[in-house]
Parts: structure tokens; sequence; C-alpha cells
């Protein structure tokens, strides 16, 4: 039996030291792949290096995160897709973005999200339908980041149409940290996508989320932690942490009423198969 972290930005640790200790961690607590999400072009190079020292154990996504779109995005993006063309074309390193390892394997994260800002909305969009296409063009799962405004569901609501739109039995992916209803979930998961279930599930206000967790069937839900955010009970406001997953993977075998290893061995070949890890 181990856990699959499927997102998780261990490479945010400060130092090499750190992120290693951090890892040794996470291994003895029975998590034994973990995959790091990108974020924008620097944190394109930590990752690479963490994941050239952790082969088979953590596997490197690449992405424009939408939080990180501004007027320079088509650069960024540019940057990245030639990267990932390097990388997995097995060409390696010629553009100093490191040796990730093996190949990336997810494109993300990317998605909407109009809590902080909605200056780049339009952007956004555009950002993640170039990532979409990415998706399509080297046939790789994309990691969705989906945050609305308070008080409503826009980025949800816009995300779920722009996918309609594009999907055409050819896109995989998640959509990580799920917190939407369940009825947005059964439309996630009717287009093909997985629910990421993070550590927000072991929080006594979780929303919809348990409710999400029991209607959706298993074979659909990932497991996160999102590290160094969202930490699950008890650690809940501190840093967060891979090693800490298997909380929020208890938290879901209670829930649905079957034991850690079910759970444990069925989000992991999720993982697997999602991933190709
Ligand atoms: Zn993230």
């Amino acid at each position: 039996m181990y856990w699959i972290d499927t997102h998780t930005h261990i490479y945010m640790e400060a130092g090499i030291t750190q992120q290693d200790a951090c890892m040794e961690r996470t291994l003895s607590a029975g998590v034994k792949k973990i995959i790091l999400a990108g974020v924008d072009r620097n944190a394109v190079k930590p990752i690479a290096d963490f994941c050239a020292r952790h082969r088979g154990n953590a596997f490197a996504a690449i992405g424009l995160h939408p939080t990180d779109v501004y007027e320079n995005y088509l650069d960024e993006l540019a940057f990245m897709e030639n990267m990932l063309i390097d990388v997995n074309n097995g060409s390696n390193n010629s553009n100093g973005g490191g040796n990730c390892g093996s190949r990336y394997v997810a494109i993300g994260e990317t998605g909407i999200d109009l809590y902080h800002d909605k200056s780049f909305e339009k952007e956004q969009e555009a950002a993640l339908e170039a990532q979409l296409q990415w998706a399509k063009k080297y046939n790789l799962p994309v990691i969705f980041h989906v945050r609305n405004e308070a008080g409503n569901d826009n980025a949800m609501r816009k995300i779920l149409q722009i996918l309609h739109s594009w999907q055409d039995g050819s896109l995989r992916g998640v959509f990580h940290c799920y917190s939407g209803d369940t009825g947005q979930a059964k439309q996630v998961v009717d287009m093909g996508f997985y629910l990421g279930i993070g550590g927000v599930l072991t929080f006594k206000n979780a929303g919809a989320l348990p409710e999400v967790v029991k209607q959706i069937p298993i074979e659909h839900l990932l497991l996160e932690t999102d590290a160094p955010f969202l930490a699950p009970v008890p650690y809940r406001g501190q840093k967060n942490e891979s090693s800490y997953l298997p909380l929020t993977g208890h938290k879901m075998a209670e829930i649905l009423n079957r034991s850690a290893e079910d759970v444990a061995d069925i989000t992991s070949r999720n993982a697997e198969i999602l991933f190709g890890i």
C-alpha cells in the first residue's frame, strides 16, 4: 500500500537540504510518488532539479498558473513550450532549464482564478486555451486550477464552458483542489476529468466536499496536498508538506466507510493511469 500526492510545490522549500529532508519524510509516510505542479518560468528549473534528484519518486509538470498571467504571458508560454518539446523529445537542457528527471508528465497548473484579480481575465482564458492545445498536441494530462471570485462561481462556470467546447474525448486531466459543488463535480467527471481532493476535506468547514466525495465514484478521485498550502487537520494553518497526505486519505476512507488501504490502492492507481507514472 502506498499513496501518491498528485499536486505539490515541494520545490518552493528554501534550499536543497530542506527539500530533500521533506522528501525523506514523505517517503517514510508511505507517499511513494509526488507530482510537482508548475506555476511560472521561475519554477521550471527548481522542479527539474528536484525531479532529477528523486527519479522514480518525483514527476514534473510544466505550465503557467492563472495568477501568474500578466502582459508577457505569450513569452512565458513560448519558453515553456520549447522546454516541453526539448525535454519530452529527449534533447534536454538546451535552454538552461535543467534535466527534469525523465520527461514532463503533465501540463499545469493552468485555469482561471478570479479571486485576487480580474484584470487579466481574458489573458487567463487565452493562456488556458494555449495550454489545452499543448495537451492535445503532446498528449499530456492537464492540471486545472479554478478559483472563483468571492460570492459567486464565475471561474468554475467559465472553465466548464471552455472545456465543453474543447473536449473531443482526447483531453485528460484533474481539477486540482476541487472546491465546487456536487452538480459541477458530475459535469467534471462526465467530461472525463478527475477531481483532486486536498486537505480541505479534513476541515470542520469543508463545505460541499464530503458530499462530493460520497457522490462521485472513487475511480474519479485523486489525493493531493497542494503543499506548502492548505495543510490538513491537525496541521491546519501551518506549512503543509506531502508527508501529510495520508491524513486526507484516512479522512476519505472514514467518509466512504472503506479501509485506508482501499483508498490508497484505488487513488494511487487512478494517478498512475492519468499521469502514466
Ligand atoms: Zn498548486
